[in-house]
Parts: C-alpha cells; sequence; structure tokens
C-alpha cells in the first residue's frame, strides 16, 4: 500500500463551476486544466480553474464572477474585465482513479 501516500497528497483542482453556481451552466465536476487570473479594471483579480470544456466560456464567467464579488461595491457598475491570463496545468498522471480497495 505504499503507492497511496504518493496519490493522496496531490491536490487537483475542479473545475469553478464545482463551486460556484451559473445560471445557464450546470454544476461542473472536471477536473480543472487551466488556471486563469483575471484582471479588474479596479485593479483587483480574480482565480478561476477551469476544464477544457469550459474553457471557451472564460470571459463570460469571469464576468458573472466579477458582478458577485463587487455586488456591494458602489463602483460595480464601471467596473470592467481588462483582460485574463491563463496557463495550462500540467497535465496529472495521478487522475486515473486506482481502485485499490475492493469489497472482496
Ligand atoms: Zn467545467
Amino acid at each position: 500500500m505504499q503507492a497511496w501516500a504518493g496519490l493522496m497528497s496531490r491536490k487537483q483542482k475542479i473545475c469553478t463551476l464545482s463551486q460556484a453556481k451559473f445560471r445557464n451552466y450546470s454544476p461542473c465536476e472536471e477536473a480543472a486544466e487551466y488556471r486563469l487570473r483575471a484582471t479588474v479594471s479596479n485593479g483587483q483579480e480574480l482565480v478561476l480553474y477551469l476544464c477544457s470544456s469550459h474553457m471557451p466560456h472564460a470571459w463570460e464567467l469571469a464576468q458573472v464572477l466579477m458582478d458577485r464579488r463587487f455586488a456591494d461595491s458602489e463602483a460595480k457598475h464601471d467596473l470592467r474585465l481588462e483582460c485574463i491570463s491563463f496557463h495550462q496545468l500540467k497535465p496529472s498522471p495521478q487522475l486515473i482513479h486506482h481502485k485499490s480497495l475492493r469489497a472482496a
């Protein structure tokens, strides 16, 4: 069972749609493949993790998050996304599910 220690220690990021609810999108439990940093015009940043199927919607999703994050802010109507930068997360072979425990 030595192999288990290595498998359990790695933290896998899951698509942002697993925690935040978005209108027009159903929850997603896919492993995130991209880490995105969205810069807002007030200088703040938002971080998102997206799987490959939600990556094309990055701009829209970041916009929704921004609206939520600054919902109480007086300046919210002036806020806009300035840019989104992202990088691909390392492919993780640990993602393969090992079914080591079996009911005998
Ligand atoms: Zn997703």
